[in-house]
């Protein structure tokens, strides 16, 4: 059994119950990329060793993140997660990195999705039982996140911030303590009266946006994000009743779009939204998916594409004004 503390990395949100449990400090490699000062930086120096122009910046910016921290293991879904990781892990075990492969199965089934489970326990030789008390840990924080979304909904958190809390839950910092204590403190300070009443109600889905004033630009156009799709599945907070093996299923990112819609047409309606972003990813195979967002969302819905890390470009935001002014 792993007895020292050790730091691993994940490219998406896998059973961080298991990871804490088998004592490692999960760094989520997209935040340390798109939370550095120079993520751009990030993507050139993936370019310079060999990644093409024309792939995703955000596989660039995690080869690098993993570089740029010395993470010597990384835990990665090659199913259920991106196309493009089974590459990614390829090339980072050529530099000698420790891939530990995990699958969400494809046709969500819990039986399958227990066979992958067991086989973590078993890699790091832990049992179930510890798996279950980390769970009835973390629960505890994303009952938080709950009221955090709640108040989001409500008027009173912006968007921008929804998504930041939310997307960190993936790892909880690599310190649950000191997550629930600065959440504890967020939402002490920020539980102020409705700040949205004259804007409109939007849902955002995809995978977080690559561009850093993207809320600030919504926010600019009377667009009040009561949504963060991905966010709010890496959460679990609609999982906190659920037990652990179907907290994972009810998990929609890693499986088909056919399924992910259902949960956001859910939510739609729930949280009242009046139109939706589907933030896409240059490069990104997710991108035909929006073929089937435009045919079962019966609300105006707004396709944008990001590239590189940066700001919004000036189409873009063209688009996003024209978008306000018709919903
Ligand atoms: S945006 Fe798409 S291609 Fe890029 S890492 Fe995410 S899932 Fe993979």
């Amino acid at each position: 059994m792993q007895s020292k503390t050790q730091i691993i990395g994940i490219t998406t949100t896998v059973p961080s119950e298991i990871l804490y449990a088998a004592n490692f400090i999960p760094v989520d490699l997209n935040n340390i990329f798109i939370a550095n000062e120079n993520p751009d930086k990030f993507v050139e120096k993936a370019e310079i060793i060999g990644f093409p122009g024309n792939s995703c910046a955000w596989i660039k910016g995690i080869f690098s993140a993993v570089k740029s921290e010395n993470i010597k293991t990384v835990i990665a879904p090659v199913w259920g997660d991106c196309s493009n990781t089974h590459a990614l892990c390829e090339v980072l075990k050529t530099y000698g990195i420790n891939i530990i492969e995990f699958a969400y199965p494809y046709d969500y089934s819990l039986q399958k999705l227990k066979l992958e489970m067991n086989f973590l326990f078993d890699k790091f030789n832990i049992n179930e039982k510890s798996v279950f008390e980390w769970k009835k840990k973390l629960d505890i924080i994303r009952k938080k996140l709950k009221t955090l979304d709640k108040m989001t909904v409500d008027g009173k958190i912006s968007g921008k911030d929804n998504h930041l809390w939310l997307v960190n839950s993936s790892d909880f910092y690599g310190n649950p303590e000191k997550f629930d204590n600065e959440l504890d403190e967020f939402l002490k300070t920020n539980d102020n009266i409705n700040k949205y009443d004259d804007f409109k109600r939007i849902g955002v889905m995809g995978v977080p946006s690559i561009w850093s004033n993207f809320y600030d630009i919504l926010e600019e156009n009377k667009a009040h994000v009561v949504y963060n799709e991905v966010q709010f599945e890496f959460s679990m907070i609609k999982s906190i009743e659920t037990d652990f093996y179907n907290q994972y299923i009810n998990y929609t990112y890693p499986y088909g779009m056919d399924f992910r819609l259902k949960e956001i047409i859910k939510q739609m309606k729930e949280r009242d939204i009046q139109g939706l972003i589907h933030y896409t990813q240059c490069f990104c195979f997710r991108q035909i998916e929006d073929i089937l967002v435009k045919n079962n969302i019966n609300i105006p819905v707004l396709t944008l594409e990001g590239d590189k890390p940066g700001e919004v470009d000036a189409r873009t935001k063209m688009r996003i004004e024209n978008f306000m002014d018709i919903i």
